[in-house]
């Protein structure tokens, strides 16, 4: 075996290495391994440890994705608290999901619990799946996609504009459900615990201005496929995607404990909500949108009610199963540029540690930050449009950097922003 080694628990009166642990000498062992604090362990000894950590691992139930309990379940406050490190404002939004998703999940445990809640209350809870409103890139899509990591369930995202009734060019809706199978890697009791987001749901209103000559001509039918999926069904999914076709293997997957977040912008519904409260409507479709017409336009869209959203064009009975409505915020130029700079994986930061690749410090100065939210603010992009107004600044710097040795730091400037000026290069 391995030498033995001299040095570590060295027994002072007969000069022998002895297992600080068990005391045996180094001639009653196969090998001592000493550390360089004077302790030393003996082969036997190391094995009684590796036991010991494997008798305690066995101890420690191990959670499998999806698989929480009552006592395991993250708490609404936890999970806002989750949804914090990576999503900038949206506190109403955040809240309100982290309850939603709280009561879904402890819904689905309680009656795996023999149905005792249910039975004893006499009370049903229903499915809450919830419908988010609000303008582009202000992160619907990133809270629903957190969501599903805070409680680690698998999640999909589908697109409700490529989805068509059958028998018109497009997808079924099956194939949403299809998404999140794969997501579980085809573990179908994985999946029917996930989560699916469902983007541009607006665009299939049944207003006129939404026609598509690809698309049934109201969009009514999508909603009805949709509002069987939504509720609960057991679905037949075609493992390839595409077209269903008689003699086709089917996926059975039961949606009833499926969280569906729906989510669109619903452009124009706060004329609507106006209308309703009877005030005059303001004029949030000029372009230069000020922060004090942000402010009225979220204070309106927060007042949303299902009746509005009827009246925008979805059906009365997809709307009634989507209970939980959540008005998302249009994003400050305050909110962008937190965005730019805090989160963990925030776009600043991940230049900055592009650069430091190639041993170059980059700095953005603060008017230059700001100066970026401005833009993706003029843009109406939301945090959207940041990572290309980003990629255009750095473009250059990113050219040339790899080629040069002699710079030291890169400071972006509000001039190199407004591309009034290069930034500003520090050399060795
Ligand atoms: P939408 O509201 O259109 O669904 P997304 O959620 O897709 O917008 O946002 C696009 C991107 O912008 C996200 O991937 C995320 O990087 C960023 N983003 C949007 N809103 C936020 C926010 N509130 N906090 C942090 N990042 C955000």
């Amino acid at each position: 075996m391995a030498g033995k080694t001299t040095g570590g628990g060295r027994d002072n009166s007969s000069r022998t290495l002895r297992c600080s642990f068990c005391n045996r000498s180094e001639n009653e062992v196969n090998f001592l391994i000493p550390s360089p604090t004077g302790v030393t362990i003996c082969d036997s000894c190391i094995d009684i440890c590796n036991q010991i950590i494997e008798e305690h691992y066995e101890d420690t139930p191990t959670v499998k994705e999806g698989d929480f309990t009552l006592d395991t379940l993250p708490k609404p406050d936890e999970i806002k608290k989750e949804l914090d490190t990576y999503v900038i404002g949206q506190d109403g939004a955040k809240k309100a999901l982290a309850v939603a998703v709280y009561n879904h999940y402890k819904r689905i445990l309680s009656r795996k619990k023999g149905k005792k809640a249910e039975e004893e209350n006499d009370v049903e809870i229903q499915k809450s799946n919830v419908l988010l409103i609000g303008p582009t890139g202000v992160g619907k899509t990133y809270l629903a996609q957190n969501l599903a990591r805070a409680l680690k369930v698998p999640f999909a995202i589908a697109d409700a504009t490529t989805l068509t009734e059958a028998g018109y060019v497009g997808e079924d809706v099956e194939n949403i459900l299809l998404k999140l199978i794969q997501a579980a890697d085809f573990d179908v009791s994985l999946a029917e615990k996930g989560i699916i987001y469902i983007d541009e749901i607006d665009k299939i209103s049944r207003r006129s201005e939404n026609r598509s000559i690809t698309r049934d001509v109201s969009g009514e039918g999508v909603q009805q496929a949709l509002l069987k999926i939504l509720e609960g069904t057991v679905a037949n999914v075609p493992p390839q995607g595409g077209r269903k076709h008689p003699g086709q293997d089917f996926i059975q997957i039961n949606t009833k404990d499926i969280l569906f977040i729906c989510g669109g912008a619903f452009d124009g519904i706060s004329k609507l909500i106006e209308q309703r409260q009877g005030n005059k409507v303001i004029g949030y479709n000029n372009n230069r949108v000020s922060q004090s017409n942000l402010t009225e336009v979220n204070a309106l869209i927060a007042d949303v009610t299902p009746h509005d959203i009827v009246k925008y064009g979805l059906i009365p009975e997809l709307v009634g199963r989507l209970p939980v409505i959540v008005s998302l915020e249009n994003l400050t130029v305050d909110m962008l540029k937190e965005i730019l700079t805090k989160p963990r994986n925030a776009l600043t930061k991940q230049y900055i540690a592009l650069l430091q690749m190639d041993g170059v410090e980059l700095d953005f100065e603060e008017e230059a930050v700001s100066a970026i939210a401005s833009l993706a603010i003029e843009r109406h992009t939301g945090a959207r449009g940041l990572r290309a107004i980003l990629e255009d600044i750095m473009l250059d710097i990113m050219y040339e950097i790899p080629s040069r040795n002699d710079i030291a730091k890169v400071t972006i400037t509000k001039d190199t922003v407004l591309k009034k000026g290069k930034p500003v290069l520090t050399l060795k």
